[in-house]
């Protein structure tokens, strides 16, 4: 965390900042005061500049916000949160004031304008998420424990699917996800069936999965904060060769993605690898998203693996924590999609997720 202070004033700097404020407030959390301070609360602004670093929390913090924020001067807010930020401003001097625009709300903004009219805004685009794209060794070994926890639940849960309702087999899931150790499940786990396939974020329904169904299930966990994030796709009882080429189509695409991981490698080259291999086969229009995202503290962070032509060329950097998933989707027949979580590496990836991504008949 020491780290990571030390950079985000380097970023101050380079963007001409006096101070930036980030707050997470129960109205809009904000992973990056964690990140920033190691503070793991619901309630907190923090406030940097070049020489110091401030926690403004609340009561029911306090004592919290003492033992993980070691070396942050500590104000215990009685009031308003944003007050005690404006009053901060105002005693450090501040002119020019870093704030991330997308994780400010227009409330506060509107304070803070109306209170300290003397200062200048500046928008600190993205500064932290760039930071987070790339991991540390700690938050790599929260994400793998995250994806043993999810598979280990997987294995326990995949072979009770049959007869069972897409709502019943996530809730058994994610009982699993629990029961194995973690903090909490990932997102609300996704199960589609048959002809359901074919919506990429379905909501489980009370469709009762029968034979001649693929089924595709998306989950994860959640450990120390960090998310893992997988999906299979697995056929149920007999499957007719249209369902089983779809699937080995897709195969091919996320092989063919993860090969093109690497340091040096940018996150359209992995879309690109994807997407080749499905636009050659005539598919190219079924496979409407990305081909993965970063993952972390938030289910979906930078860098995106997208095809849109306004994507910043990130470029992939070892121990950066990504997602590699494409998938293919027939209106009223059904689809297939395939994820791992994988973490870069200087010569190709390392498999965060281990479930085999196999052509599976239960
Ligand atoms: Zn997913
Ligand atoms: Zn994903």
């Amino acid at each position: 965390v020491a780290n990571r202070l030390a950079r985000v004033r380097a970023a101050l700097k380079a963007h001409g900042v006096d101070g930036a404020l980030w707050f997470g407030l129960e109205a809009l959390p904000n992973v990056h005061v964690r990140y920033i301070s190691g503070f793991r609360g619901s309630s907190a602004v923090i406030a940097v500049d070049a020489d110091a670093q401030y926690l403004l929390t609340d009561f029911r913090y306090a004592e919290q916000a003492a033992a993980e924020c070691p070396g942050w001067a500590l104000v215990v807010v009685r009031g308003s949160m944003v007050q005690a930020a404006v009053d901060l401003v105002r005693e450090r001097g501040w002119q020019r004031v870093g704030l991330e625009a997308e994780r400010v709300t227009w409330r506060v903004y509107d304070t803070l304008a109306q209170e300290l009219p003397g200062c200048t805004w500046v928008p600190l685009d993205g500064i932290v998420d760039d930071l987070r794209a790339v991991k540390d060794d700690e938050e790599i070994a929260a994400l793998r424990r995250a994806a043993e926890l999810a598979d280990a639940a997987l294995a326990r849960t995949l072979p009770t699917i049959r007869g069972r309702s897409e709502r019943a087999i996530a809730r058994a899931l994610e009982q699993a996800i629990l029961e194995a150790g973690a903090d909490a499940v990932a997102f609300p786990t996704i199960v589609a069936s048959g002809p359901r396939g074919s919506l990429p974020h379905a909501r489980p329904s009370d469709r009762v999965v029968a034979p001649g169904d693929l089924v595709t299930i998306d989950f994860g966990a959640v450990v120390d904060g960090y998310h893992s994030d997988e999906t299979v796709t697995v056929a149920v009882g007999w499957a007719e060769s249209w369902q089983r080429d779809l699937f080995e189509l897709v195969r091919s695409a996320q092989a063919a993605g993860l090969r093109a991981v690497r340091s040096g490698a940018t996150a359209k080259d992995v879309d690109a690898a994807c997407r080749a291999i499905i636009e050659a086969a005539g598919r190219g229009r079924e496979f409407g998203h990305g081909a993965g995202h970063g993952v972390g503290l938030e289910i979906h962070e930078r860098p995106l693996l997208t095809s849109r032509p306004d994507a910043p060329p990130w470029i992939l950097e070892p121990k950066t924590v990504i997602t590699v998933e494409p998938g293919v989707y027939l209106p009223g027949r059904g689809g297939v999609r395939l994820e791992d979580t994988v973490v870069v590496t200087d010569h190709g990836y390392e498999r965060l997720t281990t479930w085999p991504k196999e052509w599976t008949v239960l």
